[in-house]
């Protein structure tokens, strides 16, 4: 019988560590799980294996490197056949600036490369560092490989990415659109031609990935050509707590006529505004819809910018694309929310979109496939799967002489 072979995934935020053992050839999560509230008074760790749910309190303030202990200490070490099995780490890493169009090994270069590009995401590149030294030293002997959130945009043109700023700003600061969600995107996209049965190199979408965190990618012969998300995640869509975009204008009227500080301002933008800024009651798409259908209005008014802000990008991106083969809705929200898909079509009914209203209604909790009408543009659900990409990208990047090796490329 052929020697299972897996690898572990790691996405260190900068108060959370997900994990999860991941089968590269098909997607399965064998065990997953999170450290939650690092660094702060009551951090703790829960997972999930073999369909039984744990919880346990960590130490005041541990970090990082205590959940990866707890899981070769605690989780592993009662389940030795996981860990035997392990070929491979793969760390999902939100920036990668400029340097990284694809998937890397990591050593030192590469290292020093995530270090260099903390400045466009201090919150979360030296989190991923912290993920990689820890890693490295409870699994010594496996190879680790870096999955970039921004690789997937590196195939953007200029025009797309620069931003009117005055040019040195790019060139001597780098500061240009890069776009994130990039696994997410690539990963609807590669599934979207094996359900269209079309080539990747040749297939044009528009994938609008509706978590608490959203962005809408165009992509054209299979690659990204532009995005929502700009040089950080704030651009864009409205989202659960982020704005999205407003007039730059607005900035500097916080600050000069209300004396706003800056990291007030930069806290209005990214944690009080969004869903939860417009509606005053939740960042959370179930609640407000719950809340919209006993007439909420906030809640009612939240949903509808949501959708409104959303189609209008849907609709530009027939600027790059020319022709698109589908709109691919995924994301807790794109993946679940029947209203939101509904009301986001209503607005593109000038272009010829409507749906299927019962397989509109009856895609949720995984299910995957078409819900647009007949004759009209097709319309998809896509239930991503980053974890699954970073496993597959991980694993292919394995050097033979790893142990485990064969048994990856045995099918
Ligand atoms: P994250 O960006 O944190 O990974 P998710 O992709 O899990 O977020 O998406 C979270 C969002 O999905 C929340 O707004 C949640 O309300 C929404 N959501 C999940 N299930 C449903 C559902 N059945 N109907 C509407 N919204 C849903």
């Amino acid at each position: 019988m052929q020697k299972p072979s897996h690898v572990l995934v790691l996405n260190c935020g900068s108060s959370s560590l997900k994990f999860a053992i991941v089968d590269p050839r098909d997607g399965r999560a064998l065990l997953s799980g999170i450290g939650e509230s690092l660094g702060e008074s009551t951090p703790r760790i829960s997972w999930k294996c073999e369909g039984r749910k744990n919880q346990q309190p960590l130490e005041q303030r541990s970090g990082h490197t205590a959940v990866i202990h707890f899981l070769v200490e605690q989780i592993l070490s009662q389940q030795p056949a996981l860990k035997t099995d392990l070929t491979a780490i793969g760390h999902r890493v939100v920036h990668g600036g400029e340097k990284f169009s694809h998937s890397v090994l990591i050593d030192q270069a590469v290292i020093n490369a995530i270090n260099e590009c903390s400045a466009l995401a201090p919150l979360h590149n030296p989190a991923h560092l912290l993920g990689i030294e820890a890693a490295a030293k409870a699994f010594p002997e496996l190879p680790q490989i870096a999955v970039f959130d921004t690789a997937f945009h590196q195939s953007m043109p200029r025009h797309a990415y620069i931003y009117a700023l005055p040019y040195s700003l790019y060139r001597d600061h780098g500061l240009r659109r890069y776009g994130m969600h990039g696994t997410s995107h690539r990963f609807v996209t590669e599934r979207a031609a094996e359900i269209l049965n079309l080539p990747l190199n040749e297939i044009n979408l528009i994938s609008a990935h509706l978590g608490n965190g959203a962005s809408i990618t165009a992509v054209k012969n299979g690659q990204s050509v532009d995005t929502s998300m700009g040089l950080t995640p704030l651009e864009g869509l409205v989202m659960g707590t982020r704005s999205g975009d407003v007039d730059p204008g607005l900035l500097m009227h916080l600050g000069n006529h209300l004396a706003f500080p800056i990291q007030q301002i930069n806290s209005l933008l990214n944690k009080e505004s969004g869903l939860l800024g417009i509606s005053e009651l939740s960042n959370d798409c179930r609640e407000l819809e719950e809340a919209a259908e006993k007439g909420h209005t906030g809640a009612l008014l939240a949903l509808e910018i949501f959708c409104y802000r959303l189609a209008k990008y849907i609709a530009s991106y027939y600027v790059p694309l020319g022709d698109v083969d589908a709109l691919v809705f995924t994301g807790g929200i794109g993946e679940n929310s029947s209203v939101i898909r509904q009301k986001v079509i209503d607005y593109l009914g000038g272009l010829g979109y409507r749906l299927a209203v019962e397989r509109n209604l009856q895609a949720r909790f995984g299910e995957e496939g078409p819900i647009s009408a007949d004759h009209s543009p097709m319309t998809l659900v896509i239930p991503t799967n980053e974890e699954w990409v970073i496993a597959r990208d991980a694993a292919a990047l394995v050097p033979p002489d790893t142990p485990n090796h064969d048994a990856l490329t045995r099918e």
